[in-house]
């Protein structure tokens, strides 16, 4: 099952038509250097990601502060197209001023929404290449503290124009407890400042088996995740992906030992449609109608 990523499962998540069509999904991933973003990514898909062709946006600030890259991928399952596009942003608290890195950031956002409104208002709009971004994973260092000035910074300064999804990076650090702790203190933290967090929604028409599959990926979040692009062997024997420590085997695709399934389940599988709901609904639509009565409409 190598390279196999299980979007195409579920086709009542997909409407008909994108999936004739073939769609584009792109997550954004944010956090300090050395958290195991890059790892993640390789980790999540299963797939090898490519520089993608499409242009990131120069800002005047890229060069001496973060970076934005592209990477993506073609995948075909069951007769269905998804690119999957990832956008990496190196350089993302590096410096010893941050109080800017959410700037480049928040502008790479916007400007892959300004192409889309510019596309929408032309004659021909059958041609319509979707580059927003459509969810951002936000990596929070396993302190076991609080957030960070800086995690709370951009959480909020991001927060109106993409569905942000805190995870706690490199999550094998810590213990079950001060996970635990560490997640109800996260979840306090975005409470007492507002900052809001992508919240799948129940629908009136889901069966319960849904229902209960939504309420158990939303009740993990901030997902514990653990990335590893390496099999190792565990003590009985099984080749799993995984990092290895001298008391024993962290298993990335076990759902016991840390999120990831979950987090992977959610943005592939089963909330991959709604996150792409929100995206043109919510985010899209607000930042539209800002800019239009900004421009004096
Ligand atoms: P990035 O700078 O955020 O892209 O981080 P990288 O993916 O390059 O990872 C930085 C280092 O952390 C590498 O040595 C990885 O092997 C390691 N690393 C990545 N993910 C994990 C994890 O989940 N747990 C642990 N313990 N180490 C990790
Ligand atoms: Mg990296």
């Amino acid at each position: 099952l190598q390279g196999y990523v299980g979007f195409a499962n579920l086709p009542n998540q997909v409407h008909r038509k994108s999936v004739k069509k073939g769609f584009n999904f792109t997550v954004m991933v944010v956090g300090e250097s050395g958290l195991g973003k890059s790892t993640l990514v390789n980790t999540l898909f299963n797939a090898p990601l490519y520089p993608s062709k499409e242009h990131a946006p120069l800002t005047e600030e890229s060069p001496k502060t973060v970076d934005i890259q592209v990477l993506s991928t073609d995948i075909e399952e069951n007769g269905v197209r998804l690119k999957l596009n990832v956008v990496d942003t190196p350089g993302f608290g590096d410096f010893i001023n941050n109080e800017e890195s959410w700037k480049p950031i928040l502008r790479t956002i916007e400007s892959r929404f300004d192409a889309y409104l510019e596309q929408e208002n032309r004659v021909n709009r059958s041609k319509i290449t979707d580059t927003r971004v459509n969810a951002c994973l936000y990596f929070i260092a396993p302190t076991g503290h609080s957030l960070k000035a800086l995690d709370i910074e951009f959480m909020k300064r991001l927060h109106n124009r993409v569905n942000l999804i805190p995870v706690i990076a490199k999550s094998d650090t810590m213990t079950h407890e001060e996970i635990a702790a560490f997640k109800e203190r996260i979840l306090l933290d975005i409470a007492h400042h507002d900052i809001k967090i992508y919240h799948a929604q129940h629908y009136e028409s889901d069966d319960i088996e849904t229902i209960n599959e939504t309420k158990d990926v939303m009740s993990k979040i901030p997902f514990a995740i653990v990335g590893s692009d390496k099999v190792i062997e565990t003590p009985d024997g099984r080749h799993v992906r995984g990092r290895k420590y001298p008391w024993g085997v962290i298993e990335v695709d076990n759902e016991d030992h840390c999120d990831f399934v979950k987090l992977r389940q959610m943005l592939i599988r089963t909330h991959m449609e709604e996150l792409k709901e929100f995206t043109n609904d919510i985010h899209y639509e607000n930042y539209r109608t800002e800019k239009l009565i900004a421009l004096g409409y």
